[in-house]
C-alpha cells in the first residue's frame, strides 16, 4: 500500500466524468486532460494532494468586502485548479475553510466536482470548528465514503455530532505545536490559498521565499516541475503550528 494513500484504499479510477452541470466544453477539456495524465502518473513528482486554504472572501466570489489587491478566484477558476491537479495525479482535495461552511456554498460545488468527476476523496477542514445542522446535512449529501471531516482533537462536541451522523472524522492536529512535523513536506502537494497564491505548504504561507506564483499565472504542471520550486521548508521553520492543521502531507503519515 502506498503511504500516499491516506485511507489505505486502492487508488481510484480517475476521470469518470459525470456532471452535466458544467456543460460539454468542460467535459471535453477534462477528457483531453485525462488523455495526457498517463505521462505524469509515473513521475517522481506526481502530485497526490491538492490543499486549498480558503475563506468566504477568497473562496466565493460573492463577497466584495475585501481590499486585497488580488481579486478572489471564481468558482470556475477553482474548478480548473481541481482539473489541473487531477491531471497531475491528485486524488485528494483538502479544503481548509476559515469561515463557517454554510457561508461558503462553493465548498459543496467544488467537493462534488472533485468526487464525481475524478473520484477524489475530499477532506473538509473547518478551521474554526463550528458546525451547524445545515453543514452536517450538506456533508452527508456528498459521497460520504469519500469524505473526511478534519477537526481538532479538542473539539469533542463537534466530533461527536459529526460521528453520530455517520461522518468519518480525522484529527486535524495530530501533533502538539512546536514539534518537528511528521510530514512529507510539499513534494507531492499543491498548496493554494484563498487568493490563489501557491506556496510550498501551509506553514510558510505568506513567506516570500516559498511563494510559487499565482494559480492563474501558469499551468500547475510548470509549477510542480520547476526545479527552483522549494519542496521543503528550512529546518528553523519546519515546526508544527496551527498552519499545519489539516495538512494532507501529515495526514498521510498519521492515517495511512
Ligand atoms: S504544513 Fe506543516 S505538516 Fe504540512 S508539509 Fe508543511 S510543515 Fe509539514
Amino acid at each position: 500500500m502506498s503511504d500516499d494513500q491516506l485511507d489505505g484504499t486502492e487508488p481510484r479510477e480517475e476521470g469518470v466524468s459525470g456532471s452535466a452541470v458544467f456543460g460539454t466544453a468542460r467535459g471535453l477539456i477534462q477528457r483531453m486532460r485525462e488523455c495526457s495524465q498517463e505521462a505524469y502518473i509515473k513521475s517522481d513528482e506526481q502530485v497526490v494532494y491538492l490543499w486549498a486554504c480558503v475563506t468566504r472572501t477568497g473562496f466565493c466570489n460573492h463577497s466584495k468586502d475585501t481590499d486585497h489587491p488580488i481579486a478572489p478566484l471564481t468558482l470556475e477558476d477553482w474548478l480548473n485548479v481541481v482539473d489541473e491537479s487531477a491531471t497531475l495525479g491528485a486524488n485528494w482535495l483538502i479544503l481548509t475553510v476559515g469561515d463557517p461552511l454554510h457561508l461558503c456554498p462553493d465548498v459543496w460545488e467544488l467537493s462534488r466536482w472533485a468526487q464525481e468527476s475524478y473520484g477524489m476523496t475530499v477532506g473538509l477542514h473547518p478551521k474554526n470548528g463550528g458546525l451547524c445542522a445545515e453543514d452536517l446535512e450538506a456533508i452527508k449529501q456528498l459521497d460520504i465514503n469519500n469524505t473526511r471531516l478534519l477537526l481538532r482533537e479538542e473539539w469533542t462536541d463537534a466530533r461527536k455530532l459529526a460521528e453520530n451522523e455517520g461522518i468519518i472524522v480525522w484529527t486535524a492536529n495530530p501533533q502538539p505545536p512546536g514539534e518537528r512535523p511528521h510530514c512529507k513536506g510539499g513534494t507531492r502537494m499543491i498548496f493554494v490559498n484563498e487568493h490563489g497564491i501557491l506556496y510550498t505548504c501551509g506553514v510558510v504561507e505568506g513567506n516570500s521565499n516559498y511563494h510559487l506564483g499565482h494559480v492563474l499565472d501558469k499551468r500547475l504542471k510548470q509549477v510542480v516541475t520547476d526545479p527552483k520550486r522549494p519542496r521543503w521548508v528550512e529546518k528553523s521553520l519546519h515546526v508544527v503550528s496551527e498552519n499545519c492543521d489539516g495538512c494532507p502531507a501529515r495526514m498521510a503519515v498519521f492515517f495511512s
